[in-house]
Parts: C-alpha cells; sequence; structure tokens
C-alpha cells in the first residue's frame, strides 16, 4: 500500500471491489470488447458504479471512472473516499490519461485508487494476496493542474 493513501477500513473495501465487479458486467464495450467497472464510494457509505459505455462514432466513448462521476456529481454527490476499478485483466490496469484529470477534480489527492485485478477473488480464495495495487491520484498524475489552480493570482490579466 501506498504511503500517499488513508486506510479504508476492511468491510468498505471489500464492498467497493465487489461493486467494482458488479459494475463491470453492465459495460457496454461491444468494440473493443474490453469490460471496466468503477466503484466510488462515499463518506456516508454510499456506493456509485460506473461501467464503460462505448459508441460506433468511437469519440462517444465513455470509461467507466468517468461513468462514475458522472452519474454522482449531477445527482449532488460530490465527496469521495476511494475508488476502485477492475477490468477482465489479471492484472492491476491503471485509468486513462482523461480519467486521472476527472479523478484530480473530484478526489483528495491522497484518497486511495484500488487497481483490481480481474482475479482478485481467486487469488484470495487460495491465499495468494489480494493483487491489488493500491495508488492515489497524486501518485497517477503528479505535478497536476486542479480546481485551485484557477485561483491563483495571475500577472498580465485584466
Ligand atoms: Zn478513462
Amino acid at each position: 500500500m501506498s504511503a500517499l493513501t488513508w486506510v479504508l477500513d476492511v468491510p468498505s473495501r471489500e464492498k467497493l471491489i465487489k461493486a467494482a465487479f458488479e459494475a463491470k458486467e453492465f459495460a457496454y464495450s461491444k468494440y473493443s470488447k474490453f469490460r471496466v467497472g468503477a466503484a466510488l464510494l462515499t463518506p456516508d457509505g454510499q456506493i456509485i458504479k460506473g461501467a464503460n459505455i462505448e459508441n460506433a462514432s468511437y469519440g462517444g466513448t465513455i470509461c467507466a471512472e468517468r461513468t462514475a462521476f458522472v452519474k454522482a456529481v449531477s445527482e449532488g454527490t460530490m465527496s469521495f473516499v476511494a475508488l476502485a476499478v477492475v477490468t477482465d485483466v489479471a492484472s492491476p490496469l491503471s485509468p486513462c490519461g482523461m480519467c486521472r484529470q476527472v479523478i484530480r477534480e473530484f478526489c483528495p489527492q491522497n484518497m486511495p485508487i484500488l487497481l483490481v485485478p480481474a482475479d482478485y477473488n481467486e487469488r484470495v480464495a487460495k491465499g495468494l494476496g489480494d493483487g491489488i495495487l493500491e495508488t492515489s491520484i497524486a501518485e497517477l498524475l503528479p505535478h497536476s493542474f486542479g480546481p485551485e489552480d484557477l485561483e491563483l493570482p495571475r500577472q498580465g490579466a485584466d
């Protein structure tokens, strides 16, 4: 676990991982055949799930992570304490650059981001460890630009 993140209690962690797997089942990934599930945890224990939703235009595609954020924020939820992401690949995969910027918009820099391997359940059942890469947006998007940067004093602007 990264020293940059805070500790998520075990029941919340397990609930969030399970939700990410559930979310993946609804992936609309007919073009890439690459399913992704994401789950966001709020401070009051609510979970918002998202899956990747592809489009015949390709450019209209939205990732699982952004689906979850758009669902949450558009219904008034803007505070999060953890994010879990899972694919069908048996190793932890990382959010794309665009999603990293969206995570940066809404999440604390040190919020836990759990990158869950597809074989998480099998690994745990066999006592092989969970295989999760736990990281944070500070690690995924260093030297980032965020909302507070727009509040900085500027020179040469009227
Ligand atoms: Zn993405």
